[in-house]
């Protein structure tokens, strides 16, 4: 009975012991996690990467980098200078640099019965127009309360993984578009990329 009292006793204050030592332990451990992390670039940062997927209210705007139509070049920067000047983060999709992106707006301008032009704006999914809508917008202010839930951006802002390109040469073939197939003993096509070899920016782009 009496040892077993000592025993209680000794449990007890070893318990109280690593109570107190616990916490100092969990301080040390988590600080040292920060350090590491804040070492890694912002690109291999997952849960930063995918935060613009993650805003209710996604900025796109379809534009081209195309020269030939002088008017529609001059519209596309316009539109651009605007909503930088708004200082939100914009989802740029250069339809010139990939047919899908061409074929995509294609698709939502002809759902809305609309023809298509560029450049196209589109906030939080909803069509807002084209370059004289955005200006309209912009110089009745009505723009500001559009983008009011869109995740903000310094207008100096450049993307280090693309330098502002929004696309990356295809990590799966390097851009060759042409992947080796074992199986067949040939190279195919890749899955992965666009007709330019590139792939979307995921860094910049939503
Ligand atoms: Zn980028
Ligand atoms: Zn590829």
């Amino acid at each position: 009975m009496e040892g077993g009292c000592g025993v209680a006793g000794g449990t007890e204050g070893g318990k109280k012991q690593q109570q107190q030592a616990r916490p100092q332990f969990g301080r040390s451990l988590t600080y040292h996690h920060h350090q590491g992390h804040r070492l890694l670039p912002r690109w291999r940062r997952p849960q930063l990467a995918d935060e613009p997927r993650a805003r209710p209210q996604a900025v796109v705007l379809y534009t081209t980098s195309l020269r030939g139509v002088r008017r529609t070049f001059a519209d596309c920067s316009a539109a651009r200078a605007i909503l930088r000047g708004s200082r939100v983060a914009v989802d740029e999709r250069d339809v010139s640099m990939d047919a899908a992106l061409r074929r995509e707006l294609q698709a939502l301008l002809a759902a809305r019965g609309r023809a298509f032009s560029l450049p196209q704006l589109f906030i939080g999914g909803r069509l807002v127009g084209g370059a004289d809508e955005v200006r309209q917008l912009d110089e009745s202010g009505q723009l500001r309360r559009l983008l009011e839930g869109a995740a903000g951006q310094d207008p100096a802002f450049v993307c280090d993984a693309c330098g502002g390109v929004r696309f990356v040469p295809c990590p799966a073939c390097a851009g060759s578009r042409k992947v080796f197939d074992e199986e067949e003993d040939r190279a195919l096509r890749c899955g992965d990329c666009n007709e330019n070899g590139l792939v979307r920016c995921a860094n910049c782009s939503s």
